[in-house]
């Protein structure tokens, strides 16, 4: 049996997809070759980009008014490749810190222009928005949706009072449903829940299209990629390929609204049994609680290591927390089965009887 993952990113893939790429990857729809030799600029891989942009509109319900780009870099290549594309003409941003990925983001944009904190949290909670500092003037509001490291969630969407919003999606792309139209770009490395790591989806609104500084690279510049399929350079064509197969599970599993239920089980099976323990515990105030990434420690952290070694034996693998900050994380993101939590739980329980 395969283990159980639950590594932050990169992360579990479902194993349907995993066989299917074994099947094919001699021969990729009957090209003779396999997908990792084919030109991305092959009418054959130029087709694949176009589907997958329509079924990932499709998916997130896009309005036609957005373009779906294919970046690389990662994540923290946008920190820098967002302002670079967006600054021009009004160099003051907003930026929400909520924990180490938008705090990051916040330090890459201050390189371009100038930014200015709405709010800074510690690791509970995100301060009420009675108290968040936004400028009416901003050229735009950047958040992070879910923090990766510390489980700190937003309840909804920040309303920015009419400045347009950007979102660093990369641990929550496809966990629930959000509203695409209230967002001016959507940003998401894909080694989460799009698949492995060396392709960045950006999801962004045409009018946002014409404020590149000069110094934007070609490869990451917004219009000249939304002009050419995003083929400025090579793409990752194998991260490609992965992503159109990760979006074909999805929606084969009943879309975004199935698997936010799906993954609202899960997550609600985790914290239910550490908030009812007195060994785990689960510092994160209830009403931003991720539901993809759960950060624990155990109240005796001097049995860490122990738990991690006897997780592993029981084929629960990655558990341990981020480095910065120690302790254990589970992250559950779409590939994860309720199988998997329900395992997760009974280890704990076993755990806890045995060294409480
Ligand atoms: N944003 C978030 C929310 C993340 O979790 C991560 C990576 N874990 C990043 C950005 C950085 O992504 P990358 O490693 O692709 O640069």
């Amino acid at each position: 049996m395969r283990p159980y993952n639950f590594a932050a990113g990169p992360a579990m893939l479902p194993e349907e997809v995993l066989q299917r790429i074994s099947q094919e990857l001699f021969d990729w729809r009957n090209s003779g070759v396999s997908v990792m030799e084919i030109g991305h600029r092959t009418k054959l891989f130029q087709g694949l980009l176009e589907e997958l942009q329509q079924k990932i509109k499709q998916l997130m319900n896009i309005p036609s008014n957005y373009k779906i780009l294919f970046l690389q870099g990662g994540g923290q290549g946008q920190f820098a490749g967002i302002p670079m594309n967006l600054v021009l003409n009004n160099p003051q941003l907003d930026y929400f810190i909520t924990g180490v990925w938008s705090k990051k983001a916040a330090d890459s944009a201050s390189n371009y222009a100038k930014v200015n904190i709405v709010t800074k949290t510690d690791a509970r909670a995100i301060a009420d928005k009675s108290t968040w500092q936004l400028n009416p003037n901003a050229c735009y509001a950047y958040y992070c949706p879910n923090e990766t490291i510390n489980g700190l969630a937003f309840p909804e969407i920040p309303d920015t009072k009419g400045v347009p919003l950007i979102a660093d999606m990369t641990s929550n792309i496809l966990s629930y449903p959000v509203d695409a139209s209230k967002f001016g770009l959507i940003m998401a490395s894909a080694q989460k829940n799009l698949g492995i790591a060396g392709v960045t989806l950006v999801i962004v609104r045409d009018d946002l299209l014409e404020q590149q500084l000069a110094i934007t690279p070609s490869i990451w510049n917004y219009k000249s990629l939304a002009a050419c399929n995003s083929s400025v350079n090579t793409l990752p064509v194998f991260a490609v390929y992965v992503m159109d197969l990760i979006i074909n599970w999805v929606i084969k599993q009943g879309g975004v609204e199935t698997m936010a239920k799906i993954n609202r089980t899960k997550a609600n099976t985790l914290y239910d049994y550490i908030d009812s323990s007195n060994f785990y515990v689960n510092n994160v105030d209830q009403a931003y609680r991720s539901v993809v990434n759960v950060p624990f420690n155990l109240v005796n952290p001097q049995l860490i290591d122990k738990f991690l070694v006897e997780a592993s034996n029981n084929n629960l693998k990655y558990l341990e927390g981020h480095a910065t900050v120690g302790g254990l994380r589970a992250s559950l993101y779409n590939a994860m089965p309720q199988s998997g939590v329900d395992a997760l739980v009974a280890f704990m329980k076993s755990f806890a009887k045995a060294n409480g």
